[in-house]
């Protein structure tokens, strides 16, 4: 069976969120919406990772993991405007310390998707004064963990926050407006680049070493439903400038670009970005939707499209790696280095999980290879946790989760996983190196 070897610095380990996983946020706007009854389930006690952390880092370091990505819940931090939870530093100060002793790399996302109450009841990120919010709030965590962190992730996957939350209306705040969308990703830019900014200020007054700030993309590889269609190429092709491509020029660039709607100078935003973050599941076939906003998006038709395309995780996501060559390719344009931020699967058939895991490795190998630089890769997720709107069904964990116990099991991909962390060598099987390469000609059922 043929090897394949990582560099040895590679970053190696799993990722988790604050909200996902802590259990008790009850300060956040997540919080209020589960409350509301606007979701099926609530995150309640999680996975009580809030008291539970040693025992998760030591498990993570078990399993050889040499990094861990998770964020700071910024209600715990900040619970009321201006008030600083002295308790909540302290945790998440033995959160630095634990994740050090269990000689894990910190890579802290300071936004995933939830927001202190009272900023949602000021407008949230539709107001630009969360632009101000933000930059305090990322002023004092600097000031004080600043010391301990070298890879920032600002903000997670702000156009999923966006769509979820202000497109489809599913997540907080719940609403569908298209004019209100556009400004909150106006907002998040800005304060991307602020918080950039600021972190790089603090890190040179204080004699720091240089600090890495990216913020995590969610990349998805579109196909036109049919690849003959015109129309469904226009459309596929407007869903991909918008939603893979948008952010990172305007942060590279300072050029703010709408496909088909506008185009805006924000020199503020240039250069605001050290590596690329990719959160990277799945590729999505596009439909021709029409001519007018937001149908020029398309229409995704991807669970419409044959089984035999490829198998699909629990949530009908369809598992192809290819995608993650395919993006790192694109993403390479811009000429920054990247790190995988997340890539999982939820499953209820653990083998599934390993063959998933050693078929992304191998496309980000095949990446390295043509020179791409990839610093490293974190998996979604170290434990089962709560899985937003869908709950706790989904499956994501290198560890399962018994949530009436709150019991941990090592399940088997974990350890396999943890033999390419240990040895940075990946065995792969001639399947593994001809997977699927020519599966984007499918038709829709
Ligand atoms: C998010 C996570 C989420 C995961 C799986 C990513 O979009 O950052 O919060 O749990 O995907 O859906």
């Amino acid at each position: 069976m043929p090897v394949i070897r990582f560099p040895e610095k590679f970053l190696w380990g799993s990722t988790t969120s604050a909200h996902q996983v802590e259990g008790g946020n009850t300060l956040n706007d997540w919080w209020e919406f589960e409350e509301k009854g606007r979701v099926k389930e609530r995150s309640g006690e999680a996975c009580q990772h809030y008291e539970r952390f040693e025992d998760d880092f030591k498990i993570a370091k078990s399993l050889h993991h040499n990094a861990h990505r998770f964020s700071l819940e910024w209600s715990r931090i900040e619970p009321k405007e201006g008030q600083w939870s002295e308790s909540a530093l302290l945790h998440y100060r033995d959160v630095f310390q634990a994740l050090r002793e269990n000689g894990l790399e910190p890579i802290v996302t300071l936004h995933h998707f939830t927001n202190p109450i009272w900023l949602a009841h000021r407008g949230g990120w539709e107001n630009r004064a969360v632009v101000e919010h933000f930059s305090r709030y990322v002023r004092y965590i600097v000031d004080f963990f600043g010391k301990e962190v070298r890879y920032w992730v600002t903000l997670n996957e702000p156009l999923v926050y966006v769509y979820q939350g202000y497109i489809a209306g599913i997540w907080p705040p719940g609403v569908k407006n298209f004019e209100k969308a556009l400004r909150v990703i106006r907002h998040q830019l800005l304060a991307h680049a602020r918080a950039y900014r600021i972190i790089h200020t603090v890190a040179q007054y204080n004699g720091w070493p240089k600090p890495f700030v990216g913020f995590a993309k969610n990349f998805i590889t579109f196909y036109p439903c049919s690849p003959r269609s015109l129309a469904d190429r226009l459309s596929r092709w407007v869903r991909h400038t918008f939603f893979n491509q948008l952010y990172l020029k305007a942060l590279t660039t300072g050029k703010l670009f709408y496909p088909g709607l506008f185009f805006e100078k924000h020199p503020e935003l240039e250069k605001t970005l050290d590596f690329v973050g990719i959160n990277y599941y799945t590729r999505d076939f596009v439909h021709f939707g029409g001519l007018s906003l937001p149908e020029i998006f398309g229409n995704i038709c991807s669970l419409e499209h044959h089984a035999s395309i490829g198998p699909r995780n629990s949530l009908g996501w369809e598992i192809y790696p290819e995608g993650l060559y395919e993006a790192l390719r694109e993403i390479s344009r811009f000429r920054l280095p990247v790190l995988i931020t997340e890539n999982g699967i939820c499953t209820e058939q653990d083998e599934g999980r390993w063959a998933f895991i050693r078929s992304h490795l191998f496309q980000i190998h095949r990446a390295m290879e043509e020179g791409i630089s990839v610093w490293g890769y974190l998996h979604w997720s170290l434990l089962d946790n709560f899985e937003w709107a869908e709950g706790f069904k989904p499956r994501f964990g290198l560890m399962e989760v018994d949530y009436k116990t709150q019991r941990r099991t090592i399940r088997p991909s974990a350890k396999k996983y943890a033999e390419v962390c240990h040895t940075g060598e990946l065995h792969v099987d001639d399947k593994t190196y001809t997977s699927r390469r020519t599966s984007s000609q499918c038709e829709r059922m």
